[in-house]
């Protein structure tokens, strides 16, 4: 892309402040991506609690020079262009209508509930022999993330697959302005009645909105969609029965795939696919329709459709070798993807030394010298301190990048493999597919068992953005990552959050932070219970101590005096009701006297803690606390003539009593998508996947049983299969015994017998399933929330109680 500014002014009706001579080549919306530069037109989103805004004078002094804006902030006229709008996101989305206009090849747009992001990757690998195509990357395909895949358009792409995602009424019609697809595909619509719309056929009419000037659609014929359709609209539909659609498939399963003969008027072969599950076969025939539709021939159709793979859509973060930290992305090497993930790189990295292992780059558009010089540009913004580049091409341009060390191809690089160090780096594992770098993710991963705990950090980062939108703008965030993160991990969710700009993070124990400290997490951080005896490690490390009693003030006065310290931060607890920590009425007094002239420290906040905030039986007892703090801290406040943070709120707090959010509130479980009120349950995500797998399969007669004590008979013929997962992985053995249950392949199956230290055993007779097939223990379902009310406890013991042997891969989507 290369644009000059005075062609964008007009059509995002912008009024324009500076330069307008200035050519602009990439767009952005991230004020922490290191890619941002003088060639970036930046624009300033807001959204509920956060505001890019804030960052133009930051992004100034990297160099960018032109933003779109709602209004120019303070002393920043002179220093930068400035496009002013009514709405960025608005203008963002114009924009891209404005540069889809400018390209004229075919274009596939995708939505539908299910697939999307799957028919989307295997038209790309279907057809990228023939095609230079521009897709969305991963799944963007959202209101912000459709504008930005098409922006990404250049010369060279003859065709182009967006996907369109939509949560409510009228959002369709601004996203086919921006794709506008000439070949629509509609996936499979589900029948759930999803949020934001009144019900299934309100959904269906705004989805197909995308399609009103394709060319072309391609669905699965049913009743429903026929009704909706405009009849101007062009058809091409497949069916399973319906003799009147186009194509008539009938699938049969063999061995493990799928066997679909294809009747298309006078034509009819067979294609397999290497799926048997309903929702991949519907996938494939999509793609399949495509190619179709396309004029590809059955037997190229037949060649390609039986390479179809499964789509792995995520980036995950997994422990290596060697305190090494991997972010696994090899399935995809494409420039758009690798911006993508280099950007994630830069937010997760574990360790500051970063190493990418790169193969050749498939698909760019770009002439082959030019692309090579846009990588090496590339990855020396991000600094990138070892390149490890795998394949034929890139070693030709290796003279573009520097630290680089090459290999013609995989079978070198294994070769050389034991002579190479990796440790204490993060590492970039990103291959195109035919590269099969999982080769060299496996080599590099830490050995552990098949049990993981999958932490999603976009609901993190989800649920983060649901309580902020709950905060009056000025008041402070602090989350609470004690307990390993609530059990979900301490660094990584640390430095997510650290990203996210919250304001502090709290910890129950010194050793905590100082984890998180010396990982290289910035952020100030609040330790609880801090003993007496750590005093020194915190002031080390510039951990913040909470004080709760005079003793520990006094104690702390005097290392910080011997320290010479000045103004140490301590935060001030206050005990208004839950009688666990904290100075009383009567000891308020005392504490004044003995804060005044204390040089050495300052009261950085003073906070109390609400025994009763989930629970409004207790209303007024929680009202009492707050009367009580407002009272107390006030009283602190005048005599000490200080102006300290003040709060009082944890999550239920925000949500029940948000008149006391004072200064700052302190977010622990909800963050991590928990709520104790059902009702706001369905707002947030689920962070925590629990899953394992299933390690043997046996058939048992009637009248033989199971597990320790023979706790469960079989009254017939019964399928068991054993899970390596046990108490000591924090399953409650209470969960036994047919109280609890699993997922398997989307089913229900109950834990049969007595939970043992590292195993369980499931009822899996009427499951369709295999040894060595996924596991869920808890996630979506069962939730963490009920399981714990089952059980007549707390998700945060569950949670929390998940046993550190179980690893934790983090991902985001
Ligand atoms: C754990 C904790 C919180 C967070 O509580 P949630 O219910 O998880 O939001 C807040 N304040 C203090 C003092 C805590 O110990």
């Amino acid at each position: 892309m290369s644009l000059k500014i005075q062609h964008i002014v007009p059509e995002i009706q912008a009024v324009f402040h500076g330069n307008s001579n200035l050519e602009i080549d990439t767009v952005s919306i991230d004020s922490r991506s290191l890619q941002n530069n003088s060639g970036t037109l930046f624009f300033a989103l807001t959204g509920a609690n956060n505001d890019a805004h804030h960052y133009i004078e930051d992004l100034i002094s990297k160099g960018v020079q032109n933003f779109v804006v709602n209004y120019i902030p303070n002393n920043l006229e002179e220093k930068a262009n400035f496009l002013v709008v009514e709405n960025t996101l608005k203008a963002l989305q114009d924009f891209a209508s404005y540069y889809r206009k400018s390209f004229h090849f075919p274009i596939i747009g995708i939505t539908g509930s299910n697939g999307k992001t799957i028919v989307k990757e295997w038209l790309n690998f279907l057809l990228s022999p023939d095609y230079n195509i521009i897709r969305s990357p991963k799944s963007y395909n959202s209101q912000v993330g459709v504008p930005l895949s098409v922006i990404s358009i250049n010369e060279k792409h003859n065709l182009g697959i967006f996907e369109a995602g939509i949560s409510t009424k009228n959002e369709m019609e601004k996203l086919e302005k921006i794709i506008q697809p000439t070949i629509g595909i509609l996936t499979n619509i589900g029948s759930a009645h999803d949020e934001g719309f009144l019900n299934l056929e309100e959904k269906v009419i705004e989805k197909l909105r995308l399609f009103e000037n394709s060319e072309i659609l391609i669905y699965q014929k049913n009743d429903l969609v026929d009704s909706i359709i405009n009849k101007k609209t062009k058809t091409f539909t497949w069916s399973f029965s319906d003799e009147k659609a186009n194509v008539l498939i009938a699938p049969k399963s063999i061995a493990g795939k799928t066997q679909l003969s294809i009747q298309y008027s006078a034509i009819s072969f067979d294609a397999i696919i290497p799926f048997q599950d309903k929702a991949s076969v519907e996938n494939a025939i999509n793609c399949l329709m495509t190619l179709l539709y396309l004029g590809y021939l059955p037997e190229v159709i037949k060649e390609r459709m039986q390479l179809l793979y499964s789509v792995e859509m995520r980036l995950k973060v997994k422990n290596g070798i060697n305190n090494t930290a991997l972010i696994d992305d090899s399935y995809s090497s494409d420039y758009q993807s690798l911006k993508i993930a280099l950007d994630f790189l830069e937010q997760q990295k574990q360790y500051k030394k970063k190493t990418i292992i790169l193969s050749d780059i498939i698909q760019s558009g770009l002439p082959i010298d030019a692309l090579y010089h846009k990588v090496s540009e590339l990855i020396t913004s991000n600094k990138i301190d070892r390149i490890i580049a795998i394949g034929e091409e890139i070693s030709v341009y290796s003279g573009h990048f520097k630290n680089i060390i090459t290999y013609k191809n995989k079978a070198e690089f294994l070769a050389d493999f034991k002579n190479l160090i990796f440790e204490n780096e993060t590492i970039l594992i990103k291959g195109a597919r035919i590269f099969q770098f999982e080769e060299i993710t496996t080599l590099l991963e830490e050995k552990t068992h098949e049990t993981v705990l999958e932490i999603n950090l976009n609901a993190i980062s989800h649920n983060l953005n649901f309580f902020r939108s709950k905060l009056k703008p000025e008041t402070k965030l602090m989350v609470m990552v004690k307990a390993f993160g609530y059990g979900s991990g301490g660094f990584e969710i640390a430095k997510l959050l650290e990203y996210h700009k919250v304001d502090y993070l709290g910890v129950a124990f010194a050793d905590e932070g100082i984890s998180l400290k010396s990982a290289g997490i910035t952020l100030p951080i609040m330790v609880m219970n801090p003993e007496n005896t750590s005093f020194s490690a915190i002031i080390e490390h510039q951990l913040e101590p909470e004080i709760y009693s005079i003793k520990g003030l006094r104690a702390f006065l005097k290392i910080a005096e011997q320290k010479n310290l000045e103004k140490y931060p301590v935060h001030i607890k206050l005990d208004t009701g839950m009688h666990r920590l904290g100075f009383q009425e009567n000891d308020l007094e005392e504490l004044i006297s003995t804060l005044k002239n204390t040089p050495s420290i300052k009261v950085k906040s003073i906070l109390s803690h609400m025994a009763t905030s989930d629970d409004l039986e207790h209303h007024e007892f929680a009202k009492s606390q707050i009367a009580l703090f407002e009272k107390l801290s006030s009283k602190i406040v005048s005599e000490l003539s200080i102006n300290p943070i003040r709060h009082i709120l944890n999550t239920s707090g925000i949500s029940n009593y948000p008149e006391a959010q004072y200064d700052m509130v302190r977010l622990g479980i909800g963050v991590y998508g928990v709520s104790n009120d059902a009702s706001e349950t369905k707002y947030l995500e689920n962070v925590g996947t629990l899953k394992s797998i299933i390690s043997q399969i046996r058939t048992i007669p009637a009248g033989e049983s199971v597990g320790y004590g023979r706790r469960f008979m079989a009254d017939s013929e019964t399928k068991i299969a054993t899970i390596p997962i046990g108490y000591a992985d924090g399953i409650p053995r209470s969960w036994g015994n047919e109280t609890g249950f699993v997922m398997i392949k989307n089913q229900k199956a109950n834990i049969v017998g007595s939970v043992c230290m590292d195993m369980l055993m499931v009822n899996v007779t009427n499951i369709e399933c295999l040894e060595g097939d996924s596991v869920i223990i808890f996630g979506e379902n069962p939730s963490v929330s009920l399981i714990a009310e089952k059980l007549g406890t707390i998700p945060y013991e569950i949670l929390t109680g998940i046993s550190h042997r179980v690893k934790r891969v983090f991902y985001r989507e």
